[in-house]
């Protein structure tokens, strides 16, 4: 690749003199040597058609070397009669990653047969998720074995295995014949669970024998929307509003301890079932499961799929309730892509399998209104309360104020991000302004509520909008696929209103100033303040994360597990802060703050100080080797954003964030 760049780069920018005095200084053979051609590619892989598959695939996975944290994989494929090759796919692009993440680079002894009959695969050389096996006339079955490596070390990626609990995504352990839409693929699948382990997901069981686990014939679609969580602490909780809308909780944890719910978190997760019927109107599912992990061990996740979403949280989550209120609204958030995102989906993003690429230009729809109701249901459901919800719109906006990457990036763009660095992070959040769609998409939406409020003399909301659009279908998980202009239409005929051009100026061109009128319409304004909320004060000593960049421009992570003298790293520096102008970097260690070792309590207090008597803040730090001492000459204060009312005005945003009115739908 680099080599072809320099030779193109001499070619164009070398004066034609040079390069007619480099022809002759060759030989004279030089000149009869023929230029490079590119060869043939070989023929693609098989489109995929809308045709039923010639049998049902044999699925076999074994958990039980969870202590390597490996999966064993043995699949039984059919063939089509007369067929000189299988092509066995791997799944590339994973739904809810919206990205080509499929992780084919932890697959290991992988061996094929036919009918028995040991032949070597080959792997295609153009699709590297692609596995060639050629046939004989009359072949019937082939048979694949794999083991799936997951991660041992967390930088090998997330991890999903520990001794106590197991994560497990089907599109991880499995492979499909090419040239079918995967809805028209069974699978029969089986699983072998370590000894005593307990499992949940939204797949049917046929039968169990001991730690054998026979699942009903489902589609390979709703097998890979269905993952399963197992392990050896666990508890599920009934959510279910009615008997036809039943909802489970199965929490899995490193320790029995980790299960005690109390009746009145108990209580917020049944409003929040609550809360989304009354929003939705419908449901799209038999029965929904969260599967929520509360473990140090397993990393967290958030992962929705269409009757069940995969959930991490830390340990803490029943046990220290209010140390988690930043993240709270994961529940929520997966919860409503049920109906945003699984089965209302951006026409452009659903695929007929999972290799084949999405496109996820409408990412600030899927994304950014489930972030908007993700936040709008925690509160009606009283998971989070109505002034720490206004805090976390406050410390969007007063983000993106500082995030100069609106300057060059539109909103569109950064739904390109998942695809362009595949959820790794990058150095220069806010020049880079990576994957805004989520929180900027809830601003925009919090600005389309209000303003449907406001033209309908709050007649109307974007709630009429979910029901419309979300509850068509009661009951049915085939997903229904819109484009914007049907998102505008149906806004339309809630309020009409020119939403075309509200939302193309927000979204598609650039917008640099912060899309936060929906605070105004809300009755509200951001302002800052020297005062943290006690909410974010509790989160800081619970995870360790101190946030001051909305003041120097800096975040801090000083790892709890890390003992007494764990250092502490600035996670993050705010292009053209005060910080990123004296020099601090995303890497350096913070080690002191005016002579004496670091601590955010004590650095708060020096930008109190400094904000009084006008002196500098000294801040020692270090990057590798070397020891920095910065002068930072700063004197704004703390800057804590929250909203404050604007008196005279309508409290919009109260209503909103209000348990709903709305009638529970009829079933
Ligand atoms: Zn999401």
């Amino acid at each position: 690749m680099l080599l072809r760049m320099k030779n193109n780069h001499r070619l164009r920018a070398g004066a034609p003199v040079l390069w007619l005095a480099l022809v002759f200084c060759v030989s004279v053979q030089a000149q009869r040597q023929p230029l490079p051609q590119p060869v043939p590619m070989p023929p693609p892989i098989a489109t995929p058609v809308d045709k039923p598959y010639v049998g049902a695939v044999q699925l076999s996975v074994d958990l039980t070397n969870n202590v390597d944290r490996i999966a064993h994989v043995h699949e039984d494929i059919p063939v089509e009669r007369g067929a000189k090759e299988l092509v066995l796919l791997y799944p590339e692009w994973i739904p809810g990653n919206h990205s080509p993440t499929g992780p084919i680079s932890r697959l290991g002894g992988i061996i094929t047969t036919v009918d028995g009959r040991r032949v070597q695969w080959v792997r295609d050389q153009i699709n590297v998720y692609a596995f060639h096996v050629p046939l004989d006339p009359g072949a019937k079955t082939v048979g694949v074995d794999f083991d799936y490596l997951s991660p041992v070390k967390r930088a090998e990626g997330r991890i999903e295995v520990s001794d106590a609990i197991a994560d497990l995504q089907w599109n991880e352990v499995a492979m499909y014949p090419a040239g079918y839409f995967t809805r028209q693929i069974p699978f029969d699948t089986t699983l072998k669970l370590p000894n005593g382990w307990k499992y949940a997901t939204a797949l049917e069981t046929a039968s169990q024998d001991g730690d054998v686990v026979h699942f009903k014939r489902t589609t390979f679609n709703t097998l890979v929307d269905s993952p399963l969580y197992a392990g050896s602490h666990y508890k599920r909780v009934d959510l279910s509003t009615s008997a036809a809308n039943k909802v489970f909780l199965d929490v899995f944890a490193d320790e029995d301890k980790d299960l005690a719910i109390t009746p009145e978190e108990l209580d917020f997760h049944k409003r929040l079932a609550v809360e989304a019927q009354k929003l939705y109107q419908s449901h799209h599912y038999d029965h929904y499961d969260f599967l929520l992990l509360l473990s140090e061990k397993v990393g967290g996740i958030g992962l929705e799929h269409h009757q069940s979403s995969e959930d991490g949280g830390r340990p803490n989550y029943f046990t220290d309730w209010s140390a988690g209120i930043g993240g709270r609204d994961l529940l929520g958030h997966e919860y409503t892509h049920s109906w945003n995102g699984k089965f209302r989906r951006p026409a452009d993003l659903w695929t007929p399998n999972f290799n084949v690429p999405m496109r996820d230009d409408l990412l600030w729809v899927y994304e950014g209104m489930t972030q908007y109701w993700g936040n709008v249901l925690t509160a009606r459901s009283g998971m989070r309360s109505p002034e720490a919800t206004r805090d976390i719109f406050a410390r969007i906006a007063a983000n993106f104020a500082d995030s100069p990457g609106r300057e060059w990036r539109p909103l569109v763009d950064t739904t390109n991000q998942p695809t362009v660095s595949q959820r790794r992070p990058v150095s220069w959040v806010s020049w880079q302004r990576p994957e805004d769609y989520y929180t900027e998409g809830a601003l925009i939406w919090l600005d389309a509520d209000t303003k449907i409020r406001e033209l309908t003399h709050d007649q109307k909301s974007l709630d009429d909008f979910a029901k419309l659009f979300f509850g068509v279908y009661n009951g049915s998980y085939v997903t229904d696929p819109y484009t914007l202009d049907d998102v505008v239409k149906a806004l339309n005929s809630v309020a009409p209103y020119d939403w075309a051009g509200f939302l193309k100026q927000r979204v598609y061109d650039l917008h640099p100033q912060v899309p936060d009128e929906g605070f105004a319409r809300g009755g509200y304004k951001l302002v800052y303040t020297d005062t943290i909320q006690p909410w974010v004060l509790k989160a800081e000593k619970s995870s360790g994360n101190a946030d001051f960049s909305t003041s120097l421009g800096f975040s801090v992570s000083t790892p709890k597990n890390g003992g007494e003298n764990a250092p502490s790293t600035i996670t993050n520096v705010w292009w053209g802060s005060p910080a990123y102008k004296a020099g601090v970097t995303p890497d350096m260690e913070l080690v002191a703050v005016n002579g004496t070792a670091y601590s955010a309590d004590l650095l708060r207090d020096a930008i109190l100080q400094a904000e009084k008597d006008k002196q500098p803040i000294q801040l020692q730090l270090r990057r590798g080797d070397d020891f920095k001492t910065i002068s930072m000459d700063y004197h704004g204060g703390l800057r804590h954003p929250s909203l404050e009312r604007i008196d005279g005005t309508r409290d919009r945003l109260s209503e909103i964030l209000a348990p709903s009115k709305a009638p529970m739908p009829s079933e």
